[in-house]
């Protein structure tokens, strides 16, 4: 008979502090705590309340199999990192380099397949006709200017995965701090509203999370302190907002999904390492792209599709197959090799998302406590500057031996955050894409005008959960595909097993995708290309339906077709399909469920919780 949970015996350690994930957040953290735990003569500089003699003992847990698995663009201005680490040079990391030129495009769309409105249909048909007098080249045009709120002159291309792997090391090598991979925490040790501490997930279950064979219990990690850097989508960040709220006013709702392949360029590639394009208008005018030039011929390139892209037919892979296709781009990719892939979300709400920053005995940082700037694109930097005003603010606690309270917290890790250029600069961007909510030209002039003016102009936009802006697929389609040809396609996917968005991307006229085995390869291929995702068995399934009779009466099935992975197909009943060893985690089925549970809009059908593995490349 299966152990009740209340009779699980669990083992138990104490630590002074314990973290949650390994993203530059918590670098940041443990990259400016762990030079100043021990002084000069070895001896430590404040003592372990758990370890007596010791410095204070500071465990991190990441849930991907190896540090820096993550998935980022990256460009950044790296004024955080530069100020931890002074002597940052790119020549010491692999795949990064000084930005060296930075162009903005619009992409006019070459095939006619994408839904545009009249008055960019019209802009289009402006641009074409006046050419000759334009920089339009291979149909994108070249922004004569870009806004200074954009540039990242000063800052670094980087691969996230490398630069995770080259700071892992550094902070490791300190011998004051432990990281775990392949070590997912299931949730916050509460207690009488403080948090104690971290249970770590339980291996040996069946995918419903059931005791099996080789059962061993999660740990309970006791700390003083617990740090939460889990990202945009993390399992204990959502815990902590379930148990304590959210601030007034605050809320989650805007996303995007950022899909991304390394590549090696053709050998005759005309772009230099340092290189930045950033582009918009194709595939499709709310879809964003981005290609970074590494040294050595490699690019990282990818698309983002936003929460506030109406579409219920939203995959990033195929979209980012088309924007590769581009005739400007093309040019530039035509003969590269793909290297690796992945997928992530990327939270897009800004400040306007930020939790409770700190409690009696935790604290959050990173992209999961809003410190991403949604002006500027920029997360990773941001997230870092939280991370070390947080170890300040620990190390000052320490050596006055003040305990971790929500007011000691607030006076020291909050101040700090609250008077640095991370927080001046997410209240300038708060409202800066609110007018993407009425579309993407109104969106594109209020980010101009809250950059501009600092923040002071924009246009508004109420930001709506996904769920309820997300029209069904006949109505998407109306004018453009028959209600009976879509039930018919739907009938016909789903006999198949499969999503349904190719079948409808076919019928409104995007050309099939020319697969070569090199660069462009089918989704079930690059799912397997280098073994990039794992499964490692043991684990229950980390995407759970709350609610079977919702998804069972679901028209759009958003999940299936957002899917980064094919991980959710069409099932029986009409409830999803999940496959955990497609399973990319990157958290796009979380906010992209066209129903919520009853009672609550801003709670999705679909719980994702922590679970290990994932992509396996730390080159992304
Ligand atoms: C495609 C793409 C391109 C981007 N491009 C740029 C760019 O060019 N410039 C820029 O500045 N930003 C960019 N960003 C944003 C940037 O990646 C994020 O803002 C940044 O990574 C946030 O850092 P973080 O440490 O807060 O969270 P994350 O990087 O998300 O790290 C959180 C970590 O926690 C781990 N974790 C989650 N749950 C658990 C758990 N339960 N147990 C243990 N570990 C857990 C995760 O595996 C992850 O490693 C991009 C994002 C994407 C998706
Ligand atoms: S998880 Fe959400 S989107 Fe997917 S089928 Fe269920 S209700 Fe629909
Ligand atoms: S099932 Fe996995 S790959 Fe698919 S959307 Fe959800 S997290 Fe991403």
């Amino acid at each position: 008979m299966e152990p009740a949970p209340a009779q699980i015996e669990r083992q138990r350690l104490d630590a002074d502090i314990v973290c949650v994930g390994f993203g530059p957040a918590t670098a940041g953290f443990l990259t400016t705590l762990s030079k100043q735990l021990v002084g000069a003569d070895g001896t430590p500089v404040v003592e372990s309340a758990v370890a007596p003699g010791m410095p204070p003992q500071v465990l991190c847990y990441e849930r991907a199999d190896d540090i820096g698995f993550g998935v980022s663009g990256v460009v950044t201005r790296a004024r955080a990192l530069q100020a931890s680490l002074p002597n940052l040079k790119t020549a010491g990391i692999p795949m990064a380099a000084p930005v060296t030129e930075e162009r903005m495009l619009y992409l006019l769309d070459p095939i006619g397949a994408s839904r545009r409105s009249a008055g960019l249909r019209m802009a289009d048909a402006l641009i074409r006709g006046f050419k000759w007098m334009l920089p339009v080249e291979d149909d994108a045009l070249k922004l004569p200017w870009t806004p200074s709120f954009l540039h990242k002159r000063g800052g670094m291309v980087l691969s996230m995965g490398q630069f995770m792997q080259w700071v892992g090391a550094q902070v490791q090598s300190s011998g004051t701090v432990q990281i775990w991979p392949g070590t997912p925490v299931s949730q916050a040790l509460i207690e009488e509203n403080r948090v104690v501490g971290v249970r770590l997930l339980d291996q040996g279950v069946d995918k419903e999370g059931r005791p099996g064979a080789g059962f061993t219990p999660g740990m309970d990690i006791r700390a003083a302190l617990t740090v939460i850097g889990d990202g945009p989508v993390g399992h204990v960040s959502r815990q902590l907002d379930g148990q304590f709220g959210l601030p007034a006013g605050r809320h989650s709702r805007d996303w995007a999904i950022g899909m991304k392949f390394v590549v090696d360029l053709p050998e005759n590639t005309p772009l230099r390492s340092g290189t930045v394009l950033h582009t918009f208008g194709y595939p499709e005018p709310e879809i964003f792209g981005f290609l970074y030039v590494h040294p050595d011929r490699l690019a990282s390139l990818g698309v983002f599709v936003p929460s506030w892209f109406d579409s219920p037919v939203r995959t990033a892979y195929r979209y980012l197959q088309h924007w590769m296709l581009h005739p400007h781009l093309w040019r530039y990719l035509e003969g590269g090799k793909l290297r690796s892939w992945g997928a992530k979300t990327l939270g897009e709400s800004g400040r306007r998302g930020e939790p409770y920053l700190v409690g009696d005995g935790y604290a959050r940082i990173g992209e999961g406590s809003g410190s991403t700037n949604v002006l500027t694109g920029s997360g990773v930097d941001e997230a870092w500057a939280t991370g070390t005003q947080l170890a300040e603010a620990v190390l000052e606690l320490l050596k006055a031996k003040q305990p971790f309270t929500k007011q000691n917290l607030e006076a020291s890790y909050v101040k700090r955050r609250r008077a640095s250029w991370v927080d001046a600069e997410a209240v300038v961007a708060e409202k800066s894409r609110d007018g993407f909510q009425k579309g993407i030209v109104r969106g594109l002039v209020g980010m101009a005008l809250a950059g501009l003016t600092k923040g002071k102009l924009s246009l508004d936009g109420e930001p709506v959960p996904p769920w309820k802006r997300i029209s069904t697929l006949e109505e998407y389609y109306r004018g453009r595909i028959p209600a009976e040809q879509i039930a018919k396609l739907r009938d016909e996917c789903h006999a198949k097993g499969i999503s349904l968005h190719g079948a409808l991307m076919d019928q409104v006229g995007w050309p099939a995708v020319p697969f070569d085995g090199r660069l462009l390869v089918s989704h079930q291929d690059v799912l397997l290309m280098g073994g990039k995702v794992q499964a490692p068995p043991g684990y229950g399934d980390h995407v759970v339906f709350l609610y079977p009779e919702l998804c069972q009466k679901c028209g759009a099935k958003i999940c299936i077709e957002a899917c980064s992975g094919q991980a959710l197909t069409p099932g029986e009943n009409g409830t999803p399909r999940f496959d955990r060893e497609k399973c990319v985690h990157c958290g796009a089925c979380l906010w992209n469920c066209a129903q919520p549970v009853p009672g609550n809009p801003d709670v999705m059908n679909i719980s994702f919780r922590a679970g290990a593995g994932g992509l396996h490349s730390a080159e992304n």
